[in-house]
């Protein structure tokens, strides 16, 4: 085949503890996924799952043991932190049953579903979508990919983030409204899910602006941390 000119390279997130990459194909995230985080955002908690999606190249990757740099973006003045447990696809599929869901999982990443929590604000008030408030360049900062045969099947653990050595969201993967099977289960309705796929799954309570300057250090049990300077 031939290109008119040369496609934009393909974008990858590194594979923990080895020498390879893990292909982006999309990214979907779910939103409002933890009770008290749906509450905050002005919910009850008990809504059906749903989804939005964020440009393959909005992955931001930062490898173990190094400090991330993402740029404060323009057209806001109230970016938020949101700190996800991020799902890897392997395998592709569409209307799987949850109970099938952990064979189409590669692997879990540490994540942060960066926002213009004023743009969303806007778009929600005025039945916009949310495309400008989440899915900007740089909005998905990411953490080494753990394959799935080291960390096995995630169901539970901690999942905390300090801002500037405070804590500001603390939680649970238990905490999870739609656990990883019954979000697949849902996602791979609305969507086929294809081998490269990111599932961002939602943030807890907690969330709030940061400013440049800031250092963000995320951690989730059993796949490490994700730090992360505003500048
Ligand atoms: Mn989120």
């Amino acid at each position: 085949m031939e290109f008119a000119f040369s496609p934009q390279p393909q974008a990858a997130v590194p594979v923990i503890n080895s020498d390879q990459f893990f292909p982006i194909h999309r990214i979907y995230c779910v939103g409002r996924n933890y009770v008290e985080h749906a509450k905050e955002m002005g919910g009850t908690g008990r809504e059906a799952p749903f989804f939005f999606m964020k440009p393959a190249d909005a992955v931001l990757p930062v490898a173990t043991d190094t400090v991330g740099e993402m740029h404060y973006p323009s057209m806001t003045g109230d970016l938020h932190h949101e700190i996800e447990l991020v799902v890897a696809i392997g395998k592709g599929g569409k209307d799987i049953a949850a109970k099938d869901a952990p064979q189409h999982v590669w692997g879990y990443a540490v994540g942060l579903d960066m926002t213009r929590r004023d743009l969303q604000a806007d778009a929600k008030k005025l039945g916009r979508p949310w495309c400008t408030a989440k899915g900007f360049d740089q909005s998905a900062p990411i953490g080494p990919i753990h394959p799935i045969g080291k960390t096995g099947w995630i169901t539970h653990g901690a999942i905390h983030l300090n801002v500037n050595g405070e804590p500001r969201q603390k939680s649970g993967i238990d905490k999870l409204i739609w656990n990883i099977a019954e979000t697949i289960e849902h996602l791979s309705k609305y969507y086929e899910l294809r081998p490269g796929d990111l599932i961002f799954t939602g943030t807890p309570e907690g969330v709030a602006s940061v400013k440049p300057g800031d250092l963000l250090e995320g951690a989730i049990e059993g796949l490490g941390g994700l730090r992360l300077k505003v500048v």
